[in-house]
């Protein structure tokens, strides 16, 4: 019979923070069951790796105010590289009514701290991004300590430095079932054997449910595909620009290696575990990539190389973060609707303060995050969603 203190189920980048912060203050004892033979297969390894501050809610400006100077700090800190990049986030209006939006934005994110975002006028936007289309753009929004992480770099780092402070990984081990005894102990069945633990952490990114309901819990979490084209070399745009996000349909492209990497959030698309890339995803984007960057209209482009990851999706498009009332002992850390790298620092920090002292300083609510709200129903409610 195996004993852990905390068990955590996933090994992706949250599962990877939680249980390097847990170490971090002195919970040695930490198992990582990884259903995979190597981490970062799930979400972390498929993710964009943008990383902002730019949220509408306190609890994810806060979340990402805590996440993005940790990822400033991570190389240092963890002696690993994060890859992190503050090149920016650019929000582009076409639209009043986005500009409105972008301001009251604005407005709470800098109440709460975030002290460099700053509106942008077309004319700014253009010194930043010359080769966009700007007969519609009516202004933005750009923040610069925003920008891009390595996600596999960064999950390495955290679950390498969480080894070196006691915790075990055990990969190619896949989680079966959860049952708890009368005294409270839960038992984790695994393919390599039972292991008993007082604390289990879900952090089992898109399966997320699945893990809940072995445990008896109803978790509303589902698996969302979402997939990003990179380019071939392409040296018509610069590679120091930020995100740009073109409001006007939710397309967004970044620099990636010689190339870009471009994203837009089809609506057409339906929640299901579906892994592969459809061809016909190409041609949508590029047709919007080429509205907004004329010079775009020359990328080319190999379907072979993009790819398709699941996000894991909530009700309210928000972390879900803490203990089951009706389950002590047994936590969630899922939920992250493609936010689950930038805020995987703040997870990691809040799981552990959770477990070793019942609260934390890393947001002011932490109770918005807490599994009770659907039922209670207290959904929060963010729209700033790429
Ligand atoms: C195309 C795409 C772009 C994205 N872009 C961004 C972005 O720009 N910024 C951002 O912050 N986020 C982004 N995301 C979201 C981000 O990738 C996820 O939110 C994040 O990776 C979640 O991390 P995780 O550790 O919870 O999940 P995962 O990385 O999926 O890890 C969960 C792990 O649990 C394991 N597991 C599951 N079931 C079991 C079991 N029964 N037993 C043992 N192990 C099990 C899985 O094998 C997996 O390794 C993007 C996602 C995608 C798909």
């Amino acid at each position: 019979m195996h004993t852990a203190d905390v068990v955590i189920v996933g090994g992706g980048i949250v599962g990877s923070s939680i249980a390097y912060h847990l170490t971090e203050q002195g919970c040695r004892r930490v198992l990582i069951v990884e259903r995979e033979s190597h981490q970062g297969k799930g979400s972390t390894g498929k993710s964009m790796g943008g990383v902002r501050a730019q949220f509408t809610t306190p609890v994810n400006i806060q979340m990402s105010l805590y996440s993005i100077p940790f990822y400033a700090a991570f190389d240092q800190r963890l002696d690993h590289p994060a890859g992190y990049r503050p090149q920016g986030y650019l929000f582009v209006a076409t639209r009043n009514s986005h500009l409105q939006y972008l301001e009251k934005n604005q407005n709470l994110q800098k109440s709460l701290g975030l002290h460099d975002v700053l509106m942008m006028s077309a004319a700014n936007i253009l010194d930043l991004v010359p080769q966009l289309r700007a007969d519609d753009i009516l202004g933005g929004s750009f923040c610069p300590t925003d920008g891009f992480v390595d996600p596999y770099s960064a999950m390495t780092g955290f679950s390498k430095k969480a080894v070196e402070n006691g915790a075990t990984i055990w990969k190619s081990c896949e989680v079966t079932g959860i049952s708890t005894a009368s005294d409270g102990t839960f038992a984790v069945t695994t393919s390599r054997g039972e292991v008993q633990s007082r604390t289990v952490v879900n952090a089992a990114g898109a399966w997320a449910a699945e893990i809940a309901r072995m445990a008896g819990i109803d978790l509303p979490v589902t698996p969302l595909r979402r997939m990003l084209i990179p380019t071939e070399p392409f040296d018509g745009v610069s590679h120091e620009i930020p995100m740009v996000i073109d409001m006007t349909n939710g397309f967004h492209f970044r620099p990636e290696s010689r190339g870009f990497l471009l994203a837009w959030n089809d609506p057409e698309e339906t929640p299901g575990y579906k892994f592969h890339f459809e061809p016909d995803f190409i041609e949508k984007v590029l047709t919007r990539a080429a509205d907004r960057v004329p010079c775009f209209e020359n990328l080319a482009v190999n379907p072979k190389r993009a790819w398709a990851g699941l996000y894991e999706m909530s009700p309210d498009h928000h972390g879900i973060i803490g203990e089951f009332e009706e389950l002590p002992g047994f936590y969630a850390a899922n939920g992250f609707s493609g936010h689950g790298v930038m805020h995987a620092p703040a997870t990691g920090k809040i799981v552990a303060d959770l477990i070793m002292s019942g609260g934390t300083k890393v947001v002011t609510d932490v109770a918005a995050l807490s599994p009770s709200r659907f039922r209670a129903g207290r959904l929060l409610h963010e729209t700033a969603l790429l």
